[in-house]
């Protein structure tokens, strides 16, 4: 199929962007990498009167590690991030997932905000920023704002961006030498959207881990927490904390595999990312 007719224009600044945005709801829409939007046009998921460009704009890439955070510009390419060693070395739980992201050709051109700012509940990012704790910020026409991932992701493709807003960069905690990270997923092919997967941190606490954050991703509308296994994690007993998966998720059954299923190897990648936050590669070294 071919997409609904559009006017298509380039963005010269954020401020144009959100002057550009300035339609009512659903008539315009910003184009990043266009993996994700492109592919809606042409199946009429999705029929905007104006596409806005946002690859000419300045200043909207690039990955900066300052005050104990590392901050990711929303046009940074997934390519890019996948070989920054800032980010292997500052933000490892990124690292780790970024292989699973699509093909190359995708992670030449999608970018961290698209990702972010689609929310595809099977998507690594969201899960990653989700684990690590971080923060979305994004400019709209009454400025700038900062929103924590616990509050950002509100339901399927639903965000806490406004019709306006532009999301600008997210900001992760630099990694520390006690911060354990573990990433797993499975997929029916290496590059697929996961059937289930598991982003995780937390902190090393003598032999223990303390706060462990379990974002799971393809279980439900958005990326979920499981917060009664982590808590019994906290409590160092693994096989409670994957009988309290029960509780903590309820993913629906799909076209790739039953409820059942799902929940079977949630807790699967439970017991693997374990062993990852228990035994932690050295930092800096590849994933
Ligand atoms: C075959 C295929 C396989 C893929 N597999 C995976 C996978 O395994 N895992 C995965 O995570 N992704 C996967 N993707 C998606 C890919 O990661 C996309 O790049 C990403 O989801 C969207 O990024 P984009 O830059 O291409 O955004 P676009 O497609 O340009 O935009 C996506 C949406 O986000 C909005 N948007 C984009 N940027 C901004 C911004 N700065 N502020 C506000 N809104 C914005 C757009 O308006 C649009 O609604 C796959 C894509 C394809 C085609």
């Amino acid at each position: 199929m071919k997409p609904a007719p559009f006017a298509y224009t380039k963005a010269k600044s954020l401020d144009h962007a959100i002057e550009l945005l300035a339609r009512p709801d659903g008539e315009a829409r910003l184009l990043a990498g266009g993996q994700s939007l492109i592919a809606t046009l042409n199946m009429r998921l999705s029929a905007p009167q104006l596409l806005i460009d946002l690859n000419g704009i300045g200043g909207l890439a690039g990955i900066t590690v300052k005050n104990g955070g590392v901050e990711i510009g929303a046009m940074t390419r997934h390519a890019e991030v996948g070989r920054s060693t800032d980010i292997l070395k500052h933000a490892p739980l990124i690292a780790l997932a970024m292989p699973h992201i699509g093909h190359a050709a995708i992670r030449n051109r999608g970018t961290l905000g698209g990702s972010i700012a689609f929310a595809d509940p099977a998507a690594e990012l969201p899960a990653c920023l989700l684990a690590l704790g971080g923060e979305v910020v994004f400019a709209g026409p009454n400025g700038k704002r900062t929103v924590k991932a616990d509050d950002f992701f509100k339901g399927l493709f639903e965000t806490a961006l406004g019709p306006r807003d532009v999301l600008t960069a997210i900001r992760v905690p630099a990694a520390t030498s006690d911060m354990r990270v573990g990433f797993a997923e499975f997929a029916r092919r290496h590059g697929d959207y996961a059937m289930v997967g598991l982003a995780a941190c937390a902190q090393a606490d003598g032999k223990g881990l303390g706060d462990v954050r379990l974002a799971y991703f393809g279980v439900g509308n958005t990326p979920l927490r499981a917060k009664k296994a982590e808590t019994k994690l906290t409590e160092g007993n693994i096989d409670e904390a994957v009988k309290a998966l029960a509780s903590d998720l309820d993913p629906p059954g799909d076209v790739q595999a039953t409820k059942a299923t799902k929940k079977h190897l949630a807790g699967v990648l439970l017991r693997r990312v374990v062993k990852q936050l228990m035994e932690p590669p050295p930092m800096g070294s590849p994933p």
